[in-house]
């Protein structure tokens, strides 16, 4: 059975980096929905947006039903950013039912004190962007891109240690139900992401086995 796969793990997780490896690899596209809302032109979806309201659980899920809807879809996808609610949760077996798929829940685990070294320890040059990390890589010279001494690295203010919290925290009280939801449902797998991403690509690519590659 072909499989839905939605990939957890807080800002610094590495998520990103798995989504792409299990596309590559794998051949299951990522279906983000903050990449499809933002791609939304449409005019009230843009006010609504701008307004700080909320975009319904219906619409959402519409949106997810239609993009899975596709050909692409067929072996199996990466779900990025849904679902966000249990409400969501609960839609998305539905969806998955309707389509014959299952689901499997995979959060990249990284202890808190590890994400906020990650992200405010990030530092990137201006010049041909390879991004540092002052405590897991270091540039040569100080606060000096390696290949471009005369630069100095950039700083994002999103990286500030007072947002990363925030962003942090956010993320936690967010996730927490839903973790709780697939704990229940008996469909989380917990991967340490405290390793290289080729070995927590490995860890993933054995919880949801390689059938999702075939046919
Ligand atoms: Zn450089």
């Amino acid at each position: 059975m072909s499989k839905i796969i939605v990939l957890m793990g807080a800002p610094g997780a590495g998520k990103g980096t798995q989504a792409r490896l299990l596309r590559e690899r794998l051949k299951l596209p990522q279906i983000s929905t903050g990449d499809m809302l933002r791609a939304l032109a449409a005019e009230d979806i843009h006010t609504t947006q701008a307004s700080g309201m909320l975009i319904s659980d219906e619409v959402v899920i519409e949106m997810v039903r239609a993009r899975t809807a596709k050909e692409d879809c067929r072996n199996g996808y990466v779900l990025d950013g849904f679902p966000r609610t249990t409400a969501q949760a609960e839609m998305l077996e539905e969806l998955a039912a309707q389509q014959g798929k299952s689901i499997e829940a995979i959060f990249v685990d990284v202890p808190y004190d590890v994400l906020e070294k990650r992200l405010t320890g990030r530092r990137t040059c201006p010049v041909c962007g390879e991004i540092y990390n002052i405590y897991f890589k270091p540039p040569r010279f100080d606060n000096r891109c390696d290949i471009h001494p005369d630069q100095v690295l950039n700083y994002r203010s999103d990286d500030a240690p007072e947002k990363i919290r925030v962003r942090l925290e956010t993320y936690q009280k967010q996730t927490a139900p839903l973790l709780d939801y697939y704990q229940r449902t008996g469909r989380l797998h917990r991967v340490d992401g405290t390793r290289s991403p080729e070995e927590i690509y490995l860890d993933i690519e054995k919880l949801i086995g390689v059938e999702v590659a075939g046919a």
